[in-house]
């Protein structure tokens, strides 16, 4: 389980800039990064990118200065951890998958001879093909291609609609693919088959929590504790009541795709101009990453008694992707070009999140994030040319997972070489390029390996092809 910071954007600013960012370290453990980080009286003050902020000395447990102090690297898109319950839908269950799954291809005519087997609706026969599209299904999810695995489990269910191993299944691919509306429907049919299964209530509140049905998703998850104790379940509880006691006091706004919730000191025009902006960012981005995200994206804005609010709570820091989108605003009242800029990078991580299912590396994440928002290499393409030449720039594989741990310096050089492969990307085969590059990272067993399939490059040869864009685009070699 990774913590997803809250003030997301904060870091990509700090690390971007020149500006050298403070961490705030709080008692429970979780850091802010913040810039000009002063004390005064009770409460520590800092800057962000959407004003300034603050909050109680007393929850503060240490600030960090300079180079010791740790940037958070930003990650809108954090899987739930959902994993489909190990369940084997008929004994004999090993014959029948070699006889369904032989020579790398599903045996679709074995298949049919067992459907209609089944027609004359004997248990035995029926389990059989349940087995049959779980093997078959397998096979698919091995080879990254979940649509096929979906069918393959809708196609068993078609037999065996009470099978639970099948709607189980089914249910956390939907859920990986951010279908959380998609995936009630067989979590609802598997509690009729085995309501006392502490799997479909916990399931079932991630579902309701994705789709925002915060109400719901308390009481599914306060059903699963009650039939087995589960650490992340309690965490995402705690997590999802202290949201639902702040939307008793939000104002809403929604559009197509966005429900906009704000905390009462918001103005409403800057609801409505964010609404907006964010609806454009979504046209854009559709068309650009040819691809629309499921269902409509939470987005919370949050002013300064807000954020305190939820910083004094024991974990401010989203320890779950729920896929909200959830920006400090203080101190604006319409949308700043610098606002406008971190609306559309972190509606950027959540398309690039779920079009990957949440399998893109960092470097990919931030580069594309940073493309999107409109930043280029044009002020640190002399550096990160000169750093290569030392030998310092960071490989890619040593950006494929989280920055947490980095430096300043260490990040402020990892969103600048991110931005720089992104942009060599594009300048050599369009945005088509990235589009091939996010659909392997969905399937591919590794992100080496997506890089291998997308681009016919190694990561070596996708440094150099970097390296050579810069000093070609930008420094005239
Ligand atoms: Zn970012």
């Amino acid at each position: 389980m990774r913590f997803v910071p809250f003030i997301a954007i904060v870091s990509a600013l700090a690390a971007s800039s020149c500006i050298s960012a403070d961490v705030i370290v709080l008692k429970n453990g979780n850091r802010i990064v913040g810039m000009n980080v002063t004390e005064d009286g009770g409460r520590v003050t800092y800057q962000t990118s959407a004003g300034q902020l603050s909050i109680p000395k007393a929850i503060v447990a240490r600030i960090e200065r300079d180079g010791f102090s740790s940037s958070l690297a930003d990650g809108a898109a954090i899987a739930p951890p959902v994993s489909a319950p190990q369940i084997e839908p008929a004994v004999g269950y090993e014959e029948i998958a070699q006889k369904a799954v032989h020579g790398g291809a599903v045996d679709y005519a074995y298949i049919e001879s067992l459907e209609s087997g089944a027609r004359t609706g004997a248990a035995n026969a029926i389990n059989k093909v349940a087995a049959a599209h779980y093997a078959a299904a397998q096979f698919f999810l091995a080879t990254g291609d979940s649509e096929s695995a979906i069918e393959q489990y809708q196609q068993g269910l078609e037999f065996a609609p009470s099978n639970f191993g099948l709607l189980m299944n089914l249910a956390v691919l939907y859920l990986r693919q951010s279908q959380f509306t998609q995936a009630l429907n067989p979590l609802q049919q598997a509690r009729t088959v085995s309501p006392d299964s502490a799997d479909v209530y916990k399931l079932m509140g991630w579902a309701y929590y994705g789709a925002d049905k915060t109400g719901e998703a308390i009481e599914a998850w306060k059903q699963a504790v009650k039939l087995r104790a589960d650490p992340d379940v309690v965490e995402a509880l705690k997590k999802a009541e202290r949201d639902q006691a702040l939307e008793s006091s939000y104002r809403e706004g929604e559009t197509a795709h966005f429900d906009l919730k704000y905390y009462g000191g918001a103005a409403p025009e800057l609801a409505r101009g964010i609404l907006s902006a964010l609806e454009n960012d979504y046209n854009d981005l559709q068309s650009q990453l040819d691809y629309t995200p499921p269902e409509q994206i939470a987005v919370i804005l949050y002013t300064g008694q807000a954020f305190a609010d939820i910083t004094r709570a024991p974990s401010w820091v989203g320890a779950l992707n729920d896929g909200r989108i959830r920006i400090p605003v203080e101190g604006l009242t319409s949308v700043t070009p610098e606002l406008a800029r971190e609306l559309k990078h972190e509606l950027t991580h959540s398309f690039v999140g779920q079009k990957t299912h949440y399998r893109a590396p960092t470097w990919l994440q931030e580069g594309i994030a940073q493309w999107m928002e409109g930043r280029r290499s044009t002020s640190d393409a002399a550096f990160l040319v000169d750093a290569a030449k030392k030998g310092a720039l960071p490989s890619l594989g040593a950006l494929d997972g989280s920055w947490i741990q980095f430096g300043d310096e260490n990040a402020s050089v990892a969103y600048a070489w991110s931005l720089a492969v992104i942009e060599s990307i594009i300048d050599r085969g369009g945005i088509g390029d990235v589009n091939r590059l996010l659909d392997a990272m969905a399937s591919a067993p590794s992100p080496q390996d997506a890089v291998q399939q997308s681009l016919r490059m190694s990561y070596g040869e996708l440094q150099q092809q970097a390296i050579d864009y810069l000093n070609h685009a930008y420094l005239g070699n």
